[in-house]
Order: C-alpha cells, then sequence, then structure tokens
C-alpha cells in the first residue's frame, strides 16, 4: 500500500507541487502565476492567472495527431441511429454550433441552457459554449416545465437549446408542451430556443421564439470561431442538483481546475490513454456524463461513446455487443443498470466478444455486495466502484488502480483519492472518528481542483450549506454517513440530509414533498426513501388528506394515488414520481413539529424506529405500519 500512501500524503502536505506537476497535462495558452490561492477560505482558487479552454484542450490540441481518430461514437437503440464523428468531424461540429450559437447572443460569461436528448448535437452544444467561454447548464431532459423554469430563472440563459423530442424504452417523449410551459412561467425566459429537429415529436414547436438547428448550421458551415482563452478560474458551467431545501442548487465549475482534474483522473483512476475507447452510460444531464462521456476522454484523445437507449433493449446483451462492436476498454455505469442486467440471461453477456474491455467503472449509488459479486465474477475483469458526487465533479473515494492496484473490498468503493483530504468526523462534536466509527464524510480545506468552486450566484449559500455543518470544524460536508477501516477502506451508509438516490438519481425528498402538497387534496406529506432491490432506493410518500373521506374506499384511493402521481410528474419529472403514496390520519412528528423522516423510513422497511422521546403523538407510528402493511 505504500505506493498509493506515499502519492495520497503528497497531495495533502504539497497541494501545489503536486496539482503543479499534473497541471502540465493541459495546454495553458497563458501559464498560470500561482497554483493555488487559498487567502480567501472556504474558497480556493486554482492555477490562478492561466488561462486556457476546454474545447480546445478537448478538441483542437487533438487534430495534429488524431485529426482521422473517432472522437464520438453515437449509438441510439431508439432511433437506429449511429454515428462516427472523427476529431476533425467534431472540430467542425464545434465550429459550426459555436458560430450558430455566437449568431444568437451568445458571448463570454453568458449562460446557455441546454435541455437535450442523448444526441451528438448535446455534446456540440457543450463544447460551442466552452469554445465561446459561455457557460453551459445541462438540464436533464427528464425534468418537467417547473423545474425547467425554475432552472431558466436561477441561470438566466441568453439561449436554450432543445430538440423536438427525447426517446426511452421506445416511447417518444415529445419536448414541445413542456419548453412552452417553462417559457411562459419563467421570469426570465431568453429570446430564443435553439431547436434541434430529430423528426420524432408528433407536434413541432411552433413559437415565435423557436429557431431551427438545421438551416443555421447550413449557414456557418465552414466557420471557424477561435476558442476564447479564460482565466482558470472563469466558469466553465453549472450543474443543478437537489439539496435539503426545495430549491436546487446550481453547482459552479471552473475551467482549468477541471481540466487539469479530469485529465490526471484518466491515468490514476480509469488507467485511460491516448485512443482508447470509453463507454460511459449514463446522460449528459448528470455529472457522470459531463465528466466521463464528454470531457475527460475527449481530454484525454480518446474516443467516446455516447448511447441512447436502456441497457436492455433490444435484448440484455446490447452493451456487451457494443464493446465488442466499438472495442470497448473502459465501461461507466451505475449499480441499477447492473442489477438490471443480473435478471437478463447470462448466456447474452457471454457471447460477446470482451476482450477489448480493461474495467468496469461503477458509481453514483450504493454497490451492493451480491451485484459486485456478480458481475465480476461474470466479466472476469476488474470492477471498480467509485464515490463522488456533482459537487466534487470526479471520484472522492475509488481504487486507484493507476497509482497503486490495491486489493478490493466488496462493498466499500475504496479508498481517499488523491488530492481529497477525507475524514469521517462525529455528527455531534466534528472530532474524527476513530477506525469502524460511524460518521460523516468530510473533506479539509482546500477542495482539490475540479470541485464546485460556489453555488451560482449565492456565495453565501456554498459557505453555510456545505462548510457550517460539522460543529467546530470548517470542513465540507458530502451529506454522507460512512465507516472507515483500520487500513482506510470507506464504505458508504447513506445521506445524512433529507436526499434519496433512486437509481443513480439524486432526488431532494423536500422537492418531492412540494411537488406533492401543490395537489388540492394533500394536507401535509412526508416523503423517504426505501431499500429497492433494482433501483437501490425507490420514494414512498406519506400523505394526510384534507378530507380523509376522500380516499375511503379502495378504488378512490387508488385514484387519488395516481392523480398525485402525476402532480409530480408535471412538477418534477416522471423520475421524482413515488413508487407508491400511502393514505395516514397522522405523521410522526416530534412536539416542535418536525416530520421524523428516518423513523418513518425505518418503519416502512420494516426495521426498528428506535427511542423516539420527542415524538408527539406515538400512535403515528403505527399509521405507518399499517399504511405500509396494508399495501404490501
Ligand atoms: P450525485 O451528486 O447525483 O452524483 O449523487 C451523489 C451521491 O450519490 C453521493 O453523495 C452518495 O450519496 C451517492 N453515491 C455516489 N457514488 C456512490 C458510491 N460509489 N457508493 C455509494 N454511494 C454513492
Amino acid at each position: 500500500m505504500s505506493r498509493y500512501r506515499d502519492f495520497h500524503r503528497e497531495s495533502i502536505a504539497h497541494p501545489e507541487d503536486f496539482w503543479r506537476r499534473e497541471a502540465a497535462r493541459i495546454h495553458w495558452e497563458t501559464p498560470f502565476d500561482a497554483v493555488l490561492d487559498r487567502s480567501n477560505p472556504p474558497f480556493a482558487r486554482w492555477f490562478c492567472g492561466g488561462r486556457t479552454n476546454l474545447c480546445f484542450n478537448a478538441v483542437d490540441r487533438h487534430l495534429a495527431s488524431r485529426a482521422a481518430q473517432n472522437a464520438l461514437v453515437y449509438v441510439s437503440t431508439e432511433t437506429g441511429i449511429e454515428r462516427r464523428y472523427t476529431y476533425a468531424d467534431l472540430h467542425a461540429e464545434v465550429n459550426r454550433m459555436a458560430a450558430v450559437m455566437q449568431s444568437l447572443g451568445v458571448t463570454r460569461g453568458a449562460r446557455v441552457l441546454i435541455y437535450l436528448p442523448m444526441i451528438p448535437e448535446a455534446v456540440f452544444a457543450m463544447l460551442a459554449c466552452a469554445r465561446l467561454g459561455a457557460i453551459h447548464s445541462v438540464v436533464f431532459g427528464g425534468f418537467a416545465a417547473p423545474s425547467l423554469a425554475a432552472r431558466i430563472d436561477d441561470a438566466k440563459p441568453v439561449l436554450i437549446v432543445s430538440a423536438d423530442a427525447g426517446a426511452r424504452g421506445g416511447k417518444v417523449i415529445d419536448y414541445a408542451p413542456l419548453v412552452d410551459e417553462a417559457m411562459a412561467r419563467a421570469q426570465h425566459a431568453p429570446p430564443h430556443v435553439l431547436l434541434i429537429d430529430r423528426q420524432l415529436a408528433p407536434t413541432r414547436l411552433k413559437a415565435n421564439y423557436i429557431v431551427d438547428y438545421e438551416p443555421l448550421r447550413e449557414q456557418h458551415y465552414e466557420a471557424q470561431v477561435p476558442c476564447v482563452w479564460l482565466e482558470s478560474n472563469e466558469p466553465s458551467y453549472i450543474l443543478y442538483t437537489s439539496g435539503t431545501t426545495g430549491k436546487p442548487k446550481g453547482v459552479l465549475r471552473d475551467v482549468g481546475g477541471y481540466a487539469v482534474a479530469l485529465a490526471a483522473s484518466m491515468e490514476y483512476i480509469f488507467e485511460g490513454r491516448a485512443g482508447d475507447t470509453m463507454f460511459t452510460a449514463s446522460d449528459i444531464g448528470w455529472v457522470v456524463g459531463h465528466s466521463y462521456i464528454i470531457y475527460a476522454p475527449l481530454l484525454a484523445g480518446m474516443t467516446t461513446v455516447m448511447y441512447e437507449g436502456t441497457p436492455i433493449r433490444p435484448d440484455g446483451g446490447i452493451w456487451w455487443r457494443l464493446v465488442e462492436q466499438f472495442g470497448i476498454n473502459l465501461m461507466f455505469t451505475a449499480p441499477t443498470a447492473i442489477r438490471v442486467l443480473k435478471k437478463q440471461d447470462p448466456a447474452l453477456l457471454r457471447s460477446a466478444d470482451l476482450s477489448s474491455l480493461r474495467t468496469l467503472f461503477l458509481a453514483g449509488e450504493p454497490l451492493d455486495e451480491p451485484t459486485a459479486a456478480w458481475i465480476s465474477q461474470a466479466l472476469g475483469k476488474p470492477v471498480v466502484d467509485n464515490y463522488w458526487q456533482t459537487e466534487t465533479g470526479w471520484p472522492m473515494l475509488a481504487i486507484q488502480r493507476g497509482v497503486e492496484a490495491l486489493p478490493q473490498k466488496l462493498g466499500s468503493p475504496g479508498v481517499p483519492v488523491y488530492g481529497y483530504d477525507l475524514k469521517l468526523r462525529s455528527e455531534h462534536t466534528g472530532e474524527l472518528c476513530a477506525a469502524g466509527e460511524k460518521g460523516v464524510i468530510t473533506l479539509g480545506y482546500p477542495l482539490p481542483p475540479g470541485c464546485m468552486q460556489t453555488v451560482w450566484g449565492d456565495d453565501a449559500r456554498f459557505v453555510k450549506t456545505y462548510w457550517e455543518s460539522v460543529p467546530g470544524h470548517e470542513v465540507y460536508s458530502t451529506f454522507d454517513w460512512g465507516v472507515q477501516d483500520a487500513e482506510g477502506y470507506v464504505t458508504i451508509l447513506g445521506r445524512t440530509d433529507d436526499v434519496i438516490n433512486v437509481a443513480g438519481h439524486r432526488l431532494g425528498t423536500r422537492e418531492i414533498e412540494e411537488a406533492i402538497s401543490s395537489h388540492a387534496a394533500v394536507a401535509e406529506v412526508a416523503v423517504v426513501g426505501v431499500n429497492d432491490a433494482v433501483k437501490g432506493q425507490a420514494a414512498l410518500a406519506f400523505v394526510v388528506l384534507r378530507d380523509a373521506a376522500s380516499a375511503a374506499d379502495p378504488q378512490a384511493a387508488q385514484t387519488l394515488e395516481a392523480a398525485i402521481a402525476a402532480t409530480v410528474d408535471r412538477q418534477l419529472g416522471a423520475i421524482a414520481r413515488p413508487a407508491r403514496v400511502h393514505f395516514v390520519a397522522l405523521l410522526p412528528k416530534t412536539r416542535s413539529g418536525k416530520l421524523l423522516r428516518r423513523a418513518i423510513a425505518a418503519l416502512a422497511e420494516g426495521r426498528d424506529p428506535g427511542d423516539l422521546p420527542t415524538i408527539e403523538d406515538p400512535s403515528a407510528l403505527q399509521q405507518v405500519r399499517d399504511a405500509v402493511a396494508g399495501a404490501s
């Protein structure tokens, strides 16, 4: 373990020396004056004064040696479309998109909201923003109109890029009504929506703010748009994520630190090399998509595979056939996908030639031991669990095989990654935990390059939310529980806050509660996450009705449950829909009126809720038990 230990120790003891060396991985148009500025904690600025550009590093820089190599391979099992873009093609497409954006008023520092399904134009749009020094904010295509409108109002974009439709599991999702409603709701709606018309949707967006991409692309076909050199700490993107409150946080990331962190992670964690092919099965709307579908593989001169579809259509062998067809070397997905694949015929896995595949990476949610054991055995390749979050942008815990291939311990994502001063601390005192003692996973100052710089437009919220929640210590809280063994391996034990994780998607229970409360029949609601065999967790809602009689008979209850679920779909999107809505007369609360969510979750999972000395009315516990028992 000594190589890993020395490497990690060096990165924490001498961050300037460590990251100065790593910074050589990217092109700096102007060298930086200082590696790290710690004058204003908890804010940290990396590579101060250095000027660079993410798009240049991801695309232009490779033209000299890899113009003819595939940069992007696109496969959609929804539409049957397959496309390959060399680095030269990608360069041309990004220039076209950048020129079109410029013609629509996109400039350095301006925000562009990208609400797109998994199509190559999403990559072009993100890289075009990077080229222009504009700030992209990608909103997951599954979010509903009010969520989209809230993000428009927070980011105040000058342009939205959208498409006529997405597709999933053979169903077309018409974007027109969503975009129309969001534009109508938003206070800060931009003048234009640039439309990528896939010719999929039954209805077309017709509003006067729609601008069709295709004719503009033709018009700017030969465009050459210079990269705008940005100071390393200028923003590259905003990515919204759920937290404890109903209002999503805009995680803001820089340019230089992000590029360096991703490039280094490619060697030390992913063991990816220029010319390799990487398939990250995620969505561009999530941080894994930003970092490991787009930026990291391209920064490293690799070929990235972008996939629209599910892991089981046309059948459960599709991903393994892609590995064979494209000679995929590295694969990255979430444990949920593996749990889904585990139910498929194992012959599908064995029938493909997987000899090109070196490693499978899994992140986004806890990897349970049976799933880890099954997939490692079935593949016969290393499976690397890695733990991180939208805020960090790249892994915090992993076996860093490019540093030292330490043994795996099932159930643990491994040991702290270089650059992260990761420590477990007591929830009550903030003191360090002993080995084997449960605590909150925290990070010391400064966060390494690539991590969030602040909450967009709200420095105070960044400080208060992340740096002031551990008593007595100015450390960053991940809001995850964990336990570390004597050798340094950490196991994740769930969230400390009201965030749940459904199929690798992070959802704020408060957001779901707010959506449910907007239904006229609802007086009170509590949403909790419970164990789910496939999705890791599922959301359950417990609702107190204004008029209990409205769900008096099973038929009425069923209708109301469907209506409440539909309200969540409309407000937030189907990904946030609770698995069940249970009706109760009373919710477990403290005498001061705080919902006892942990107790509700325990009861819903059939566990003992423990001692609850502050509970207002203990009969509320039986209500939850009965509701869950009645439903099963
Ligand atoms: P997100 O910001 O949406 O990527 O969600 C991040 C959260 O997902 C973390 O704070 C953890 O709660 C959870 N998470 C991510 N990766 C892992 C992992 N490898 N093991 C356990 N939990 C994880």
